[in-house]
């Protein structure tokens, strides 16, 4: 298959012209093929992570669904039509298969995520809220794991369409949307930022008697809640959905402590002047109602994760600082009285709810959605304390954990992964030809050596693999002339393997380009990639 591909690249490189990202990205997905199945394309897709629904991938698909039409058996896509297809998205589908993207081996990552999945599937213990009627229906098998990263890529394993309610996984964000519709100061002149070392519902303020505790706590929450600008319009828009207003209505019916919070709060003077506390708390209970899936969720998480920008649509929803006050507030105080600990053994900002949503952020990674309903004792979800557990157990996401020196624990982010990915495969003598596409368009360097100082092209000239070395030279333009730890360069190789062919072109080589001595020949991973494309 790697003979196709080097003509084809021969062929363009002959008649002048530079492979386009757009034939670099047909020969990867093609594996030597003339053509490629749509159903192929799209598995190597979502090996990336992407999902065809993907919004920034809407031109690519829709012209992929229309160019499918037209061909005589809906499935094959030749180059030229392949191009077409991708040719509006090819940055972001560059970088996918370049392995851009924050976990460039997703697939590994992904099989790591379903494996903690079915540990935590099996535990049996807690109990489902029964407090209203909408959270007590819920089996207790129920469990759902989905993720977005900050590239958009996207997992999802177990139960992740079913619809929850946010509950007081909802704080975190209106927290967010308040400080980004106002000002850190301006929230925080209503609200503290420490921990309360109270039960989430307690009807109390801190020391000074003034403020709730943080808005993570149900009193800092309603508070937060007056705040925030949506305030008007919902409540006077009519509630269309009925299930909302069901469990609106619910929880309403059943919301006696938060009223009295509510009073508490009024007496105390919390609320900014004119505020109308039952209104207030009419919203509260809509926020807590709001229905998600674990897989809308994620990508909520997800754009914490991601400083405010939503990584699937690119829209700024929150603003930096917004977030930043959010993940702290979360690390400290968001997963009521089990804070410290987790804190302490998942060091991670999360956000639980009564519902059995776990909404869990891996800074500038990504957002995880975990949903179980079956509670422990203080109120989160034994499936999502058990899989966040053995996340940071088994990946350096710790905000502790030491990025350098930490061997233990898998890195499966790009500077970490990326760079033993690429030694490896370097150093393994391989002469297919596929993965070596695949290096070149992932800016490998292509001069890397194994333990013998051999590079790719010492060991593609002894095999007489001449599809191989001309890859390496005109496509990658590597060193001709790199030496051995015997001293030997590829032409001696091709020599005493007696492959002529490779020793002509070799000769060819350089004599064309008479390239600098091995020591003076520097070619850098982007370098060789700029010159290929
Ligand atoms: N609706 C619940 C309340 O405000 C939310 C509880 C929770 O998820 O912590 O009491």
């Amino acid at each position: 298959c790697f003979i196709y591909i080097y003509k084809r690249i021969d062929s363009v490189i002959n008649a002048g012209i530079l492979p386009s990202l757009e034939d670099l990205l047909f020969y990867t997905v093609a594996e030597g093929q003339e053509t490629i199945p749509a159903h192929k394309f799209l598995t190597a897709l979502k090996a990336t992570g992407l999902r065809s629904g993907d919004p920034r991938l809407k031109e690519c698909m829709e012209t992929l669904k229309d160019t499918l039409k037209k061909t005589s058996d809906g499935v094959t896509l030749d180059r030229h039509l392949f191009k077409k297809c991708v040719q509006s998205n090819i940055v972001l589908l560059t970088q996918a298969f370049r392995k851009k993207f924050v976990i460039p081996d997703f697939q590994s990552f992904t099989s790591h995520i379903d494996e903690l999945y079915e540990n935590a599937k099996n535990l049996t213990g807690g109990q489902v809220a029964d407090y209203i009627p909408q959270l007590a229906r819920f089996s207790p098998d129920l469990w759902a794991v989905s993720l977005c990263t900050v590239d958009g890529q996207r997992h999802t394993v177990g139960d992740t369409k079913v619809p929850f309610c946010l509950q007081s996984c909802v704080k975190p964000l209106k927290y967010a949307v308040a400080v980004h519709d106002h000002s850190t100061e301006y929230v925080h002149s209503f609200i503290g930022k420490e921990p309360s070392g109270l039960r989430f519902n307690k009807l109390f303020l801190n020391e000074d008697g003034e403020l709730p505790h943080n808005p993570m706590v149900n009193a800092g929450a309603i508070v937060c809640t007056s705040l925030i600008k949506v305030k008007a319009v919902t409540l006077r828009r009519p509630l269309c959905c009925s299930s909302l207003c069901d469990r609106f209505q619910s929880e309403r019916e059943s919301g006696d402590r938060n009223f009295a919070i509510g009073y508490y709060l009024k007496e105390k003077k919390c609320f900014p002047e004119g505020t109308d506390m039952t209104s207030v708390l009419d919203l509260y209970f809509q926020l807590c109602s709001i229905e998600v899936t674990c897989e809308s969720a994620s990508v909520m998480a997800a754009t914490l994760a991601n400083g405010g920008i939503c990584p699937i649509t690119g829209e700024r929803v929150l603003s930096p600082e917004a977030v930043r006050n959010t993940l702290s507030l979360m690390h400290s105080c968001g997963m009521y009285d089990f804070s410290g600990q987790f804190a302490f053994h998942v060091g991670l900002p999360a956000k639980s709810g009564v519902s059995g949503g776990i909404l869990l952020v891996v800074p500038n990674v990504m957002g995880i959605m975990c949903w179980s309903p079956p509670l422990d004792k203080l109120g989160n979800s034994v499936r999502g304390i058990q899989f966040c557990t053995d996340l940071v157990e088994l990946f350096n996401f710790h905000n502790y954990d030491n990025l350098r020196h930490c061997a233990k624990k898998h890195d499966p982010r790009r500077e970490g992964g990326d760079q033993r990915v690429r030694t490896n495969a370097a150093s393994s003598g391989s002469c297919d030809s596929t993965p070596l596409q695949q290096f070149a368009l992932s800016s490998m360097d292509m001069e890397q050596r194994d333990y013998d100082s051999r590079t790719a092209l010492h060991v593609a000239a002894a095999e007489g693999h001449i599809e191989v070395v001309r890859f390496l030279l005109e496509a990658c333009k590597v060193n001709p002339v790199p030496t051995d730890r015997w001293g030997n360069t590829p032409m001696d190789e091709a020599v005493h393997f007696g492959h002529h062919d490779v020793v002509t072109i070799l000769q060819q080589y350089h004599e064309k380009y008479s390239p600098p001595s091995d020591d003076e020949h520097k070619t850098s991973p982007e370098k060789s990639l700029d010159s290929l494309l």
